[in-house]
């Protein structure tokens, strides 16, 4: 019964430095957030010991009596959340991760080199939505089942639905994903609805990124539309790291009956062995925290923040993707500056700022991507408002600066050493010519 910090001070004592940072920075990590008290409790408790393969009820192990309704409970919040009724839509809780979850609903929608369309990586996209490059199949999704990804227009940053249709009505894939880590806009479902009936296809949101939006009714409402709905629970949502999977039920006989096995034999035996208990429980705890009244304010405050932000930055003459955000992101691209996406995220981590490097649609490598993202998650649950918000535009300003100075001063050295190397070189030839 010691505690963390007399039985393991080396832990502990790592456990505090990562704490006191995460205090003293401004974390503007569009994927982050910081959990309550309360979930954080739940995360730490005793549920971790216990072993439930299976689900309520039919469980493989005894002596699950409580587990069970911690599931039941966090199961029924879920369709709460998001406002849905449990006769119509179901869902699974039990997904260690976003990409988890996302695997085992491929797995339960799709059979092994059929092919599905997402949003390409440099264009804001997931890994798991099939990313590959012209080298290597680097994800799953793109080893087991053939992607063809779709992209924005390389004008605007915008979908390009229409590429997308006329693409698809090739390719016709049999599993339509969208969703995305790095894309400021929301989604026209219905669009995308039709395209995919085109190939007969399912329709699937990752809406990993916006689920805390969606929830608060702030962002398109991709239950209208998709056959599955996916998310993390820890962006937006402010919940522990795991994943969901939503899916629909449709009447007796229909084509998507049958969803509710295949998703939750996906998940165990498919792809995972015993729930993580404790995570299960600390979802549930976050997700009675969406159902609260306040929610809609913090998502709301997430959206204003971000565009005072976007302004801001825009008043300094920058370069924001779309030209603005309707979501909790912006992305900032930075190649009009020559800098690089991973010099900015350096300097802004000698500022306590911190953010990520991130490719922008047109970058030829993903090593060296011209842009960061920036989001407001976070720092809104630090109660940030736009007036805050337009003080942190005004450090990142001065980030930029600061880098393209550096940058500057380093080409100068840079050029100098070259220039004495010559010249080094040249009294070395001169001495050899004269000898
Ligand atoms: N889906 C989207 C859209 C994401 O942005 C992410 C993570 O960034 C994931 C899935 C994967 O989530 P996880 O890191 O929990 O596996």
């Amino acid at each position: 019964n010691t505690s963390l910090k007399e039985d393991d001070p080396e832990i502990y004592e790592l456990v505090q430095k990562e704490m006191y940072r995460q205090y003293s920075c401004l974390e503007l990590i569009a994927s982050e957030n910081f959990t309550s008290r309360a979930v954080m409790e739940a995360n730490g408790s005793a549920l971790t010991n216990k072993y439930s393969e299976g689900l309520p009820g039919a469980r493989y192990y005894g002596g699950n009596e409580f587990i069970d309704q911690v599931e039941e409970v966090c199961r029924a919040r879920a369709l709460q959340a998001f406002g849905l009724d449990s006769s119509k839509w179901g869902v699974n809780v039990q997904s260690y991760s976003g990409s988890t979850a996302n695997f085992s609903a491929y797995t339960a929608l799709i059979q092994p080199h059929d092919r599905l369309m997402g949003l390409d990586l440099s264009c804001g996209g997931h890994l798991t939505h099939g990313f590959y490059t012209p080298k290597k199949k680097v994800s799953s999704s793109a080893i087991y089942f053939e992607s063809f990804p779709y992209k924005v227009d390389m004008k605007t940053g915008l979908l390009d639905y229409d590429k997308l249709e006329e693409n698809a009505r090739v390719f016709r894939p049999k599993l339509l994903i969208c969703g995305a880590s790095a894309y400021p806009r929301d989604w026209d479902y219905a669009r995308l609805r039709k395209i995919a009936d085109e190939s007969g296809a399912y329709l699937l949101m990752d809406m990993a990124h916006i689920s805390g939006l969606v929830a608060a009714q702030e962002q398109n409402n991709p239950f209208d539309y998709c056959d599955v709905v996916t998310t993390t629970t820890h962006k937006t949502l402010r919940g522990p790291r795991a994943g969901l999977i939503f899916f629909r039920r449709a009447p007796k006989g229909e084509k998507h009956s049958d969803l509710e096995d295949r998703i939750n034999q996906a998940v165990f035996p498919g792809n995972q062995g015993g729930p993580h208990n404790n995570t299960i429980a600390a979802v549930a705890v976050s997700l009675r925290q969406v159902a609260d009244p306040s929610w809609r304010e913090y998502a709301k405050q997430v959206r204003a923040n971000v565009r005072a932000l976007a302004e801001n930055l825009k008043k300094h003459g920058y370069k924001i993707v779309t030209d603005g955000s309707e979501n909790h992101l912006i992305l900032l691209d930075l190649r009009p500056l020559n800098l690089t996406g991973s010099k900015m995220e350096k300097i802004c981590d000698f500022a306590n700022i911190t953010l990520n490097k991130n490719t922008v649609h047109g970058d030829q490598s993903a090593l060296t991507p011209g842009g960061v993202r920036i989001g407001a998650p976070a720092l809104t649950s630090r109660s940030f408002k736009e007036a805050d918000f337009e003080q942190v535009g005004e450090f990142l300003h001065r980030a930029v600066q600061l880098a393209l100075e550096l940058q500057k001063n380093a080409k100068l050295i840079k050029d100098f050493v070259v220039a004495c190397e010559k010249s080094q070189e040249l009294a070395q030839l001169r001495k050899e010519v004269e000898a």
